[in-house]
């Protein structure tokens, strides 16, 4: 979770320069015809949400590669090159994609529309000088609404498609509904006295407020590397005292912090809740598949 440095932000600028002058800097402009509507995002759990929806009539450009940490990712010239080629960027928002101003400029497409998905949802955390907590979309409601606002912002620049968009998007919506019900169940299954977590960072109060969890801590929060170590005495006084049943690691982040604090406090250690990227299996590929694995493995540890 370091700030890229100075030098690299640099070369970076300085290597999109070249770019650009090599290219020529004529971006092209945003296609209408469906087969090769180009649209671009940040993340792989929204990448899928807008494939679910755009099917095989969107192609769609995920600028951070699955596993890895979004938090630190800086575009590089080719991300901006996909982006200068795409009619639409479809942005989280709440602070996920820092370096989407920049992005937007650097991409210098006059024909690029920005569509943030969290707009007029609840951003918890949000003030003056805090973009808030961006994690919205593990709330299944949440994810929901992206869906509307992506299939409403694909019909506008491809209006012919417009049946195909809908149908794409009401079967998803349908089969989101049933796994909203399907969390709400799994996790009454956990004995109220156990419905509380300690996870990696802090991703997780959407999901905990939606379906009945508490959050006991988040290890880290975003810019921070680990806590000190009088917080570190403090954790596990408190795992000890909550007599909380399992530490969870998160994919795309470094798993040794929590792994350590399980270690030594004879907690379970369970890897791999995914929410800031999708994994490369079948049970972690999708959101759908996430969700699940996620809820599968919150409610095994502590049932
Ligand atoms: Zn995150």
């Amino acid at each position: 979770m370091k700030k890229p440095h100075r030098q690299s932000r640099m070369m970076g600028l300085l290597s999109l320069f070249v770019f650009l002058f090599l290219s020529g800097c004529t971006p092209q402009p945003a296609e209408t015809s469906a087969q090769s509507l180009t649209v671009a995002t940040s993340i792989s759990p929204i990448a899928d949400l807008i494939r679910q929806v755009g099917g095989d009539k969107v192609n769609v450009i995920n600028l951070v590669p699955t596993g890895l940490d979004p938090h630190d990712f800086e575009p590089k010239p080719d991300d901006i090159r996909k982006v200068a080629q795409s009619s639409i960027f479809f942005a989280n928002g709440a602070g996920e994609e820092l370096y989407l101003d920049k992005l937007v400029q650097n991409a210098a497409n006059p024909h690029l529309q920005t569509v943030v998905l969290s707009n007029g949802l609840n951003i918890l955390d949000k003030t003056a000088g805090n973009p808030g907590n961006p994690h919205l979309w593990l709330d299944v409601k949440n994810a929901e609404h992206y869906v509307e606002t992506i299939r409403d912002s694909l019909i506008k620049v491809s209006p012919a498609d417009s049946a195909y968009f809908q149908a794409n998007a009401d079967k998803y919506l349908n089969q989101l509904d049933e796994l909203d019900q399907w969390i709400k169940v799994t996790i009454g299954e956990i004995p109220p006295e156990a419905r509380q977590i300690i996870v990696f960072h802090e991703a997780w109060p959407y999901y905990a407020n939606r379906y009945g969890l508490t959050i006991l801590r988040s290890l880290v929060h975003s810019g921070e590397a680990e806590p000190e170590p009088k917080d570190y005495a403090e954790l596990i006084q408190l795992i000890k005292q909550k007599n909380v049943r399992a530490l969870f690691g998160e994919a795309g982040f470094n798993p040794k912090l929590v792994q350590q604090l399980a270690e030594d406090t004879g907690v379970k250690y369970v890897g791999n809740l995914y929410d800031d990227t999708l994994g490369n299996t079948p049970n972690s590929n999708s959101y759908l598949a996430m969700m699940r694995t996620n809820t599968q493995a919150i409610v095994t540890a502590l049932k």
